[in-house]
């Protein structure tokens, strides 16, 4: 019986059993090759829903990852709050050039018509698009900024930084306002027919620059508000060595929190509990960008025998990534089954 990938991951997301474990990507997959083979090239597919579309299906049907995975920078959110954005090129992910919000929250609220703004309308598009071609059998994962991200890029990081030890009451004015944006844009995201949203948004907690109290007392609350408003699951991704958050972030109700390889699948278990799910954590420049087939297999089995509940990329995988070395995900997770049915006979 041919396997329904979507229900496959979201047995995995809700911890029940699965056929096998899912291996996918819940972080950025367009690739060169991608592009050059779809014609769906960066930057274009930023803001070209039909160009878009093409690139992320390539991610499952020629890289054969089980999930699709779009857009392909975290940057929509901001725009559509007012931060101008560089576009970048065939290999760089669009960036926030000006934070309209650098000298505090004076004049922030949630914008009128949010769904209509900036790019918001070409990934409600892409997604609708993608959810025709895949006819519910391929898991769409959509990709947002978390509102830690869309505080950075409307304030600048460094104000950030400054507020959360001197200005409690500035921090707290953005968590509440980006939080709601981010609500209304991800449950229109699942509303158009994506089956999950990835938020990476661990920019600043990676920074060590955060002190753990600001992550539980300005952070949390506003975590577990996302969470509880969201129609459908919902997936943490946090970039770094966050060892030491993953037990508040596993706190606040996302699904799955997604890890870098710089934590491991054990210590990062033990941390979590059975509290969310863990993905991981494939090192994206080390092996996929870098090493052979050989080396991303021997990588990936070992997060499986560790116990990850869905394989993927520890982080956004490299335009220059070999496609022999994405495919090599999944046949190393088939491969991981058939030696373990000849270990358990
Ligand atoms: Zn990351």
């Amino acid at each position: 019986m041919e396997t329904n990938l979507r229900k496959n991951f979201l047995n995995a997301l809700h911890g029940k059993p699965v056929e096998r474990v899912p291996a996918l990507s819940v972080t950025q997959t367009g690739t060169w090759k991608l592009m050059d083979m779809t014609g769906a090239s960066w930057p274009d597919a930023h803001s070209d829903p039909e160009k878009m579309a093409a690139l992320a299906l390539a991610g499952h049907e020629i890289a054969g990852l089980e999930a699709v995975r779009y857009p392909y920078c975290l940057t929509v959110l901001a725009e559509a709050l007012g931060c101008e954005v560089r576009m970048g090129t065939k290999s760089i992910q669009p960036s926030v050039l000006s934070h309209p919000f650098s000298k505090g929250p004076e004049g922030l609220k949630v914008p009128e018509a949010l769904l209509e703004k900036g790019r918001i309308p070409v990934v409600l598009k892409a997604t609708e698009i993608l959810k025709a071609r895949t006819g519910g059998e391929v898991p769409l994962i959509a990709g947002m900024e978390g509102p830690l991200t869309v505080f950075s890029h409307l304030a600048e990081i460094k104000s950030c930084l400054i507020w959360m030890i001197k200005k409690p009451d500035y921090v707290a004015q953005f968590m509440e306002t980006c939080t709601e944006v981010c609500i209304e844009y991800a449950n229109a995201l699942l509303d158009h027919g994506a089956d999950a949203l990835c938020m990476p948004d661990g920019g600043i907690v990676a920074s060590g620059m955060m002190p753990p109290s600001v992550l539980e007392d300005s952070v949390k609350p506003f975590y577990k508000e996302f969470c509880k408003n969201l129609k459908g699951p919902k997936i943490l991704h946090i970039c770094g060595e966050v060892g030491g958050s993953l037990k508040t972030l596993s706190e606040c109700g996302f699904d799955a929190i997604s890890i870098e390889e710089k934590v491991s699948i054990k210590a990062a278990k033990a941390s979590i509990g059975d509290r969310a799910r863990l993905i991981g954590n494939i090192s994206p420049s080390g092996t996929l960008l870098f090493g052979t087939p050989e080396h991303v297999k021997a990588e990936a089995k070992q997060c499986l025998s560790d116990g990850v509940d869905i394989l993927a990329p520890g982080c956004g995988i490299a335009p220059m990534t070999p496609l022999a070395n994405m495919r090599a995900i999944v046949e190393a997770r088939d491969e991981w089954y058939e030696e373990k049915g000849k270990r358990v006979v």
